[in-house]
């Protein structure tokens, strides 16, 4: 009889769920999920403070930037009713609703912190060390390991000559709340992403004046297009994706939707490639913008005790507050550097997923460790979905030398063009590892309406369980009548 092999999943948070079910599906599979905090959900448990190690965190009023249906898990829709871009509310509940209907919360070990993961020289692979909410230090063996730990795990905050001196309040996004601390105030915001173009717009509402500095301009795309649908739908599909210029261009079309010019109020980059590193999604920047509440600003320069030098030599006085939205270090603080990094600091990851550099790279796996454009939760799944498949035997890894090959060209791609990976791209090469990737002639000759949407629809999840292993009875009908779940009810 087969032995079951023990799993270890670091984190429960979407990608810790995923690779719970994962595991679960497989069969032989023991998973035991860690998780340092007292719930699931990872950055969608909000609480009032940081808790203690906590990396990523949202706000009170923080709504998805990616649409229900591009965000769902392959074979769990979100209720017809919800929004189309739901709220941190509806997000937690559905995490929970999707443990409670996989019976996923009995495998997790809840206020338990993983301090280290460690090859043991056994053949039960790893040792990990454990400590437990009473302050208990344990270890235990596991033969596989998950790291479902975020990529947004470690804040970072640059550093600035003359920071040290500012009198000023000083925080980083994370620890962004609410607005009303800010009321009245003048407040710098630092980057200009995703946290950085919300946080500057509720910020400006209440505020005396917001700076937004950013160091390349950006790209800001509206929630939804003129037609009521998401701007992904435009932008993730097939046709547009496998085309870099393409997708540029598409880009480009899509941050025009809004009437605001780009150049005019100072937030168009030095070329269209590096403003789409920096892509706002905000429904309000124009508003706040065009009422004169938020004003773009070039790169900081020096801090000076109330204010800062810009390095176009500007200097602004009388900042109350810096709200640093400069993002996070990429950082696995469970797994020893030199499992994961070249001597120039890349990761080097077969498919993001499988660390290369260990002598067994089928026995650990990166879970959505990655910054890809769009939605992370799909690319979750696909990662736990692969990784538990290779633990089972049921899918092997190829040579080392192919392996090499794809995280060399990763690396270059990540060099020489964008700092994000495409994730629908990325999910199509997983999936067709998988075995779950849909032929695009195959459905041409048995099922021409869908091939029409697999080829200019939106790469919605639900493709990854048309077919193959894990196929999900209601991936066909989700997948064409995607704009009709969309809309509001
Ligand atoms: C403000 C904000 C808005 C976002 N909006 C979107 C969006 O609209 N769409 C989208 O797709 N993504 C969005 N994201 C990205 C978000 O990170 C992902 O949606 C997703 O939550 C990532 O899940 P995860 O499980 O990989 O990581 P996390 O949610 O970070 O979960 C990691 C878990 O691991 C636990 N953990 C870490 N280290 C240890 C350890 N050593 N021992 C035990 N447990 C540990 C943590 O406590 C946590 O529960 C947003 C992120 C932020 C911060």
């Amino acid at each position: 009889m087969a032995t079951t092999k023990r799993v270890a999943i670091v984190g429960a948070g979407v990608s810790g769920l995923v690779s719970i079910k994962s595991c679960l599906e497989e069969g032989g599979l023991e998973p035991v999920c860690f998780e340092r905090h007292d719930k699931l959900g990872g950055v969608w448990y909000y609480t009032k403070d940081l808790r203690p190690g906590q990396g990523g965190a949202i706000y009170d009023s923080v709504v998805s930037n990616t649409s229900k249906e591009m965000t769902a898990f392959s074979d769990f829709p979100f209720p017809k009713e919800y929004p189309q871009f739901v709220g941190r509310r509806l997000l937690f509940k559905y995490l929970q609703d999707y443990a409670a209907h996989f019976d996923l919360e009995k495998y997790i070990r809840f206020n338990t912190d993983v301090i280290s993961v460690k090859p043991s020289g056994r053949d039960k692979y790893w040792t990990i060390q454990l400590q437990h909410g009473n302050g208990s230090i344990t270890t235990e063996e596991f033969d596989y390991v998950m790291v479902c730990t975020g990529v947004f795990n470690a804040a970072y905050t640059p550093s600035y000559p003359g920071i040290d001196n500012f009198a000023g309040m000083k925080i980083h996004a994370n620890e962004y709340r609410e607005p009303d601390h800010f009321r009245g105030k003048t407040v710098l915001i630092v980057g200009g992403y995703m946290s950085g173009s919300e946080i500057s717009c509720e910020v400006a509402r209440n505020a005396a004046k917001v700076y937004l500095s950013m160091r390349h301009g950006a790209l800001f795309f509206p929630r939804i297009g003129q037609d009521g649908l998401s701007y992904e739908f435009h932008m993730m599909t097939r046709s547009v994706m496998k085309s870099p210029s393409k997708m540029a261009k598409t880009m480009e079309k899509i941050s025009k939707t809004r009437v605001v010019d780009h150049q005019v109020f100072g937030l168009q980059g030095k070329d269209l490639h590096t403003a789409l590193k920096s892509i706002m999604i905000s429904d309000d920047m124009q508003d706040r913008l065009t009422q004169g509440q938020i004003k773009p600003v070039v790169e900081i320069k020096e801090f000076l005790q109330n204010g800062v030098i810009l390095v176009d030599g500007t200097i602004l006085n009388n900042i109350d507050a810096v709200i640093f939205a400069t993002g996070y270090k990429f950082s696995v603080p469970t797994i020893d550097d030199s499992i994961l990094y070249d001597e120039s600091d890349n990761a080097e990851l077969y498919k993001n997923i499988f660390p290369i550099r260990l002598e067994h790279p089928e026995r650990l796996a990166l879970i959505n460790i990655m910054c890809a454009i769009g939605t992370l939760w799909p690319v979750a799944e696909l990662h736990a979905r692969l990784a538990s498949k290779v633990f089972a035997g049921k899918i092997s890894l190829p040579e080392k030398t192919i392996m090499q090959g794809d995280v060399d060209q990763k690396i270059k791609n990540m060099k020489n063009k964008y700092f994000y990976v495409p994730g629908p791209t990325h999910m199509d090469e997983v999936a067709e590892i998988l075995g779950v990737k849909p032929s695009f002639w195959r459905l041409l000759l048995s099922d021409p309406k869908l091939a029409f949407a697999y080829e200019y629809g939106p790469m919605v999840p639900y493709w990854y369980r048309l077919q193959g292993p894990g196929a999900w009875p209601g991936a066909r009908d989700r997948i064409l009548n995607v704009v009709e779940n969309s809309t509001f009810a």
